[in-house]
């Protein structure tokens, strides 16, 4: 298994390199999603699995803006920091916004390790913008997958999720519980809510999900990139679902 990629590059931007070897050494035949579904349905989880087993890095973009929270305000463009009042509300960035952010990271879509898009593209608009920028370099993507389980699920993960303030670790109260309630596993941080993890905010991400971001299923499905998996169950499941799925995937 591979270990856990540096994402420097991706969470910082700018000028941030990535100390993993990965870039340079890269997999025979670099892996490239999109993992697309409802908040809370799962993506996160399995694109770290994905990730440790295929080597290619999560590059989320809610990680970008959550990274960005620990800056210093004067750090922060005036695009940013409007970004993470929208992100507390539970609303979508603006896409320009967001495509700013991904067009100066275009060096992750090349790296040679591949990638695993998790929360990009959430609206039709970033689908045309990304599907634009990846034909500008060349690159292939080999499949969308797309994770689907029934709302009262997907609200009962979310308002269950704790996170871990310092290493980001991510808890739930009844299906993966930490140790001592409250207290991370891995570092003893304590755990939080995240602040678009309550109910208010849930309602508003999920009005913002079927609006914007349901669509995406229709349109990945007409360029025949779409898989579709259900994504009941545990983790490893779901995972094992996915390579099953892929499999059956015509090339
Ligand atoms: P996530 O961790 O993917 O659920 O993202 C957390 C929040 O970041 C979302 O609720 C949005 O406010 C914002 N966000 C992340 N990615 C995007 C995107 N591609 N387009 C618009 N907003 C985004």
């Amino acid at each position: 298994m591979a270990s856990k990629n540096d994402r420097s590059a991706w969470l910082k931007g700018g000028t941030a390199q990535c100390a993993c070897e990965t870039a340079l050494a890269g997999p025979d035949q670099p892996r490239r999603f999109v993992l697309l579904g409802a908040p809370g349905v799962g993506k996160g989880t399995q694109a770290e699995l994905l990730s440790q087993n295929l080597g290619a890095c999560q590059l989320s973009t809610g990680d970008i803006f959550r990274a960005a929270k620990s800056l210093d305000p004067c750090d922060r463009t005036p695009a940013l920091e409007a970004a993470l009042g929208y992100m507390k509300r539970g609303e979508l960035v603006p896409d320009e916004t967001v495509l700013n952010l991904i067009r100066e990271r275009v060096g992750c879509l090349r790296c040679g390790g591949g990638f695993l898009l998790d929360g990009f593209p959430r609206t039709v608009a970033q689908a045309e913008a990304l599907a634009q920028l990846l034909a500008g370099e060349g690159i292939k993507m080999d499949a969308v997958l797309s994770y689907d389980l029934p709302m009262e699920q997907i609200v009962s993960r979310l308002s269950g999720r704790r996170t871990c303030s310092q290493c980001k670790a991510v808890f739930h109260v009844t299906t993966k519980p930490s140790k001592v309630e409250g207290v991370c596993d891995h570092c003893s941080g304590a755990l939080s809510i995240r602040e678009d993890d309550r109910p208010e905010a849930i309602r508003v991400r999920m009005e913002a999900y079927h609006k914007s971001t349901a669509p995406l299923a229709d349109y990945y499905r007409r360029k025949g990139l779409l898989v579709e998996i259900p994504a009941a169950g545990a983790p490893e499941e779901i995972y094992a679902r996915t390579m099953t799925a892929l499999a059956a995937k015509p090339a």
